[in-house]
Parts: C-alpha cells; sequence; structure tokens
C-alpha cells in the first residue's frame, strides 16, 4: 500500500501500489488525487549504531580496569639488589610510585581516546540529522509543487465545467 496526505484536507490516504500515477478520490473531501510513487516515511531519527555503543563501552570498561586495577610491582633486576632494608624500601616505593604514574599516564590516553571516539559519534549524528533536515525540506517542496499542479488541474476542472454550463445550461457536467 502507498499513503500519502491529501493536499487539501491532510487526511492519510492509502492506495495499492498498482495505482501509482492514477487518480483516486480523497475519502474524506472527495478531491480527486494523483498517487505519489513515494511513501510517507517516518520523521524518527534511527537509534545509535550498535557497533558504536558496544565500542563506547568497551572503551570505558578498560577504562574501569586500568584503575582499579592494583599497582604492579616490578622485582628488582639482578645485580640491582638494594644492600640495606632502608634501600630495599626506598627502592620498593620509587619502584610503586612509578608504576602509579604509568597507569595515571594510561586511564589518561584511555579517557582521552573514549573522549575522541564520543566527538567521532557525536560529529556522526549530527551530520545525520542535517542530511534528515535536508531530505524533509525537498520532501516539502515536492508537495508544496503537488498542491500547486492539483490546485492548477481544479482550477481547470473547473473552467471546463463553467465552459460546459455555459453553452448547455440544463445540463450539469461532472
Ligand atoms: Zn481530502
Amino acid at each position: 500500500m502507498i499513503k500519502f496526505k491529501c493536499v487539501r484536507c491532510n487526511a492519510v490516504v492509502k492506495a495499492p501500489e498498482t495505482t501509482v500515477g492514477k487518480h483516486v478520490q480523497c475519502p474524506t473531501c472527495q478531491l480527486k488525487l494523483t498517487v505519489p510513487m513515494r511513501r510517507t516515511r517516518s520523521r524518527s531519527l534511527p537509534p545509535l549504531k550498535p557497533v558504536a555503543v558496544g565500542a563506547l563501552l568497551v572503551v570505558a570498561f578498560v577504562a574501569l580496569a586500568w584503575a582499579v586495577w592494583p599497582t604492579r610491582r616490578e622485582k628488582p633486576a639482578e645485580g640491582t639488589r638494594p644492600s640495606t632494608p632502608e634501600a630495599a624500601r626506598d627502592l620498593e616505593r620509587g619502584q610503586r610510585l612509578q608504576a602509579e604514574e604509568r597507569r595515571k599516564n594510561e586511564v589518561a590516553e584511555i579517557l582521552k581516546r573514549q573522549d575522541e571516539q564520543r566527538k567521532l559519534i557525536e560529529e556522526a549524528r549530527k551530520k545525520e540529522i542535517e542530511d534528515r533536515m535536508r531530505a524533509d525540506e525537498e520532501r516539502r517542496k515536492q508537495e508544496e509543487r503537488d498542491r500547486e499542479r492539483f490546485e492548477l488541474e481544479e482550477k481547470l476542472r473547473r473552467q471546463k465545467e463553467e465552459i460546459e454550463r455555459r453553452k448547455n445550461p440544463n445540463v450539469y457536467v461532472e
């Protein structure tokens, strides 16, 4: 079925596919309408693509895992073993600080990547909305042209009726 709107009363008219380009009557106002090729499309935006959502979730999970992961303690390399307990503590503390610093940088890097990804998704979404608006505008113009054509056709039909009526005032011509 093809669904379209009556150009006069805005009622939704349904017609079988086989009637494209042919005339049907509006069930509400009885105006003669040409069945268009286009179907009436839904105006709602599609949801975010599942792949993009999945990517965001994975990045968020990795960032969280890094943030809560215990700092790795690396054993000092062979030959650099400290000679005293104080030196051993200092060495261990230094290594722990280094590891924490490294982890902080990694988390920051992951969050940055996540932010970049989110921006890309937002841009794609914005572009999608703009495309949609352009298509809507194009459809609106087409509907305006259709309406003008219908009005002209009706005017011509009325003029023809009027001429026939004047020729023969006793007969009403449909
Ligand atoms: Zn109508």
